[in-house]
């Protein structure tokens, strides 16, 4: 299992590469999506990793399939009653582009798995559109609002080498129980 990397490794502090679209079904890549997704599952309260997290500098995030089910907003020790079968599988985002961002912005509390134990408050558009390659080197776009929305800025915000706190207000450490 990968380790999540914390704030002071330089890998999150520069920009990930991008990947040529031929090499994204590659043996390579396809384990590297594994890895992120398994180091994803292993943190319960994970929605989305981003490959520098694991220490590739590489344009790849991935969300959680567990924000898709109806129950995930019961809270995280609800949903981990749900048998794993019944969970949507990740969303695979590589080579990442914002393009359209609402000009509505709101400010949402907001933690990341690379920086713990501090949550702070981030101002963050209300809607989003990403263009990406999903993980069979499909192009597609997607649009979202609410968490989903909020995903996608934080997590391209980490492949260009940028993390929460460099922008965020009223951050507090918040240890877990
Ligand atoms: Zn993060």
């Amino acid at each position: 299992m990968k380790k999540i990397v914390q704030k002071e490794d330089r890998v999150l502090h520069k920009d990930a590469k991008e990947i040529p679209v031929k090499d994204i079904t590659t043996p390579k890549i396809q384990k590297i999506l594994k890895e992120m997704s398994q180091a994803l599952k292993n943190q319960s309260d994970g929605v989305a990793l981003a490959a520098p997290q694991i220490g590739y500098s590489l344009s790849i995030f991935v969300v959680s399939g567990k924000i898709f089910h109806k129950d995930f907003v019961r809270g995280m020790q609800e949903f981990e009653k749900i048998p794993e079968n019944e969970v949507p599988k990740d969303l695979v985002f590589i080579n990442p582009k914002i393009s359209k961002l609402s000009r509505e912005k709101e400010w949402l509390p907001e933690g990341c798995l690379s920086v713990r134990w501090l949550y702070g408050k981030a101002l963050r558009s209300k809607k989003a559109m990403v263009t990406a390659y999903d993980e069979k080197g499909k192009k597609f776009q997607r649009g979202a609002s609410g968490l989903l929305a909020q995903i996608f800025q934080h997590e391209t915000d980490h492949l260009k080498g940028v993390l929460f706190i460099d922008h965020a207000k009223d951050i507090r450490e918040e240890l877990p129980q």
